[in-house]
């Protein structure tokens, strides 16, 4: 087992070498929390996206697809609130100069003070055998009831200053905590201060005359300014949802863990329109779709949980995030929300437009509340991505241990599916190899690769995470056969080139994984 921090460490040089993140502007050193796809990263971002939107438009008669763009009208951000409320609470260290944010640092905190409950039940467990009663224990260990009590009193107070928005409150929280910076060591923190997180910037090209607009710092007002449009043009009858792939851009201040947290980063959003008062149905309906939907990658149903949020937004009357077991910690891979009729509200109001919808089938107009889920397409690729690196030891048939580093990426969504490989570099076999590429390609992403030894092929392969590769031997010429290895298990079969096509189709179709949802 690799320690995980190591494990982190090691994924990002992978991605590098290996094509699929770069940071972006490298040659000039780098520009904070931002990043660039390579070839293979590229892929596998749009075999993602496309694994989403297959699955929300083509898989919902009553879900269709917008594309809006990332400029807006000013006003829409003051409607939608983030001009007033999108704000991080920031907080510096004086000795290390490190900018925090609060919320995060008291996050940590609290993580740790869990840690520190479950070592003891484990210690126990171990000391106990057969006999140990967790429940029991929970219930009366002085050490693990101390730690709870400490946890609830810091959640209560949390979310108590939150709630009343006292930066104030939030530092002595910090102070009171002993909550260090993990680079001085110290606790000589400034004051707790609100931070915007939008981009600005001046449409026109005379600064007089410029007014400032906002990159995006969310794809959902896009949806929610077209919803008549859409509802209208589209002929959709409530419950209906517009979906929506983009970019966002936010100025994270704390942008460390790769592309976890990212200045500019693509959302796959979701916004349901629905009959005011059965947006809670409509709530547990998603929140149960959408973990469906990454229990479907095969990642392992241990690794998520929900996480009900302790202050609501300005907008949401319920809401829960989706979280992952990443290499540093369970976090946040979507939010489902239940958002109100708050913003289309709020942009009726703005606008002086009716954002309203008649029901037919109660005779009535309203407003429409909605139930959005939101998930960040980057964040998604790290979860499939960091689940995926693997280093593993192969006894080979002489007795020596070899090694390779595999990435398990779901076969349906890797970026390269096959690569098609001649044993040798003569007689006929690259001719052959490559007829059989040119009958697969249409349908798969094929890599051909004739350099170096077979065996060094298959490890560059794994390396880029390519489910199954074939070879193309002598016999090939004459018994029409070929080779199929398997990333995975390493095993080989024999199988006709004529089964080829369906064989991998049977592997690797996304159709298989949209029809289990
Ligand atoms: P966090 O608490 O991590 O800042 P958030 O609660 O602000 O996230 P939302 O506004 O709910 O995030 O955005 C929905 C999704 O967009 C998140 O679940 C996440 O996957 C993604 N996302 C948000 N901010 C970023 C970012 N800076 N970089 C990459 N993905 C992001």
């Amino acid at each position: 087992m690799i320690a995980q921090e190591d494990l982190f460490k090691k994924l990002i040089a992978h991605s590098k070498e290996y094509g699929y993140i770069f940071q972006s502007s490298e040659i000039y050193d780098g520009l904070g929390a931002v990043y660039d796809y390579g070839p293979y990263g590229a892929e596998l971002k749009k075999n993602i996206r496309d694994y989403w939107w297959k699955s929300m438009v083509l898989l919902h008669e009553n879900i269709v697809g917008i594309d809006s763009a990332i400029f807006m009208h000013p006003t829409t951000w003051k409607a939608s609130g983030h001009v007033d409320a999108f704000n991080d609470p920031l907080i510096d260290n004086k000795d290390s100069k490190k900018r925090y944010r609060a919320d995060v640092l008291i996050e940590e905190f609290r993580e740790k003070l869990h840690a520190k409950i479950e070592k003891e039940v484990e210690k126990a467990r171990k000391r106990f055998g057969d006999a140990f009663d967790e429940s029991q224990f929970r219930a009366t260990n002085p050490r693990v009831l101390e730690n709870q009590a400490k946890i609830d009193d810091l959640t209560q107070r949390f979310q108590d200053a939150l709630e009343a928005e006292n930066m104030g409150a939030i530092r002595d929280l910090i102070v009171e905590n002993k909550i260090v910076c993990p680079i001085s060591g110290t606790a000589n923190w400034t004051d707790v201060r609100q931070f915007n997180l939008m981009f600005a910037t001046k449409l026109g090209s005379v600064s007089e005359d410029a007014s400032t607009i906002y990159l995006r710092p969310e794809t959902a007002q896009g949806i929610f300014v077209n919803f008549l449009n859409v509802q209208k043009s589209a002929r959709m009858k409530i419950p209906f949802g517009i979906a929506q792939v983009g970019k966002a851009f936010r100025n994270e201040i704390v942008a460390r863990q790769f592309i976890f947290r990212m200045r500019e980063f693509e959302q796959m959003e979701m916004q349901f329109f629905v009959r005011p008062g059965e947006e809670l149905k409509w709530y547990e309906y998603w929140k149960e779709k959408r973990m469906n939907w990454h229990q479907s990658l095969g990642l392992g149903a241990e690794k998520y949980r929900f996480h009900d949020h302790d202050k609501l937004a300005h907008y949401a009357n319920a809401a829960a995030d989706i979280e992952f077991k990443f290499p540093f910690g369970f976090k946040e891979v979507e939010g489902i929300h239940s958002r109100t009729d708050f913003d289309l509200s709020a942009h009726q109001q703005h606008s002086g437009k009716k954002m309203q919808y008649f029901d037919p089938e109660i005779n009535e107009s309203y407003v429409p509340y909605v139930v959005e889920t939101s998930i960040g397409l980057d964040r998604t690729f790290l979860m499939i991505l960091s689940n995926a690196y693997q280093e593993e030891k192969i006894e080979k048939e002489n007795g020596q241990v070899d090694e390779r580093v595999v990435l398990r990426i779901p076969p349906f969504l890797a970026p390269v599916q096959l690569a098609v490989l001649p044993l040798v570099k003569k007689d006929g076999l690259p001719e052959k190899a490559r007829e059989i590429m040119n009958e697969l390609k249409f349908d798969f992403n094929c890599q051909y690769d004739e350099k170096d030894a077979i065996g060094r092929r298959y490890r560059r392969q794994d390396a880029i995470g390519t489910p199954y590769c074939i070879t193309i031997d002598h016999d090939s010429l004459t018994d029409n056969q070929v080779t199929i290895r398997d990333r995975d298990t390493m095993s080989q079969e024999r199988v006709s080139i004529d089964a080829l096509r369906g064989i991998l189709e049977s592997k690797l179709a996304m159709r298989q994984y949209l029809a289990k949802l």
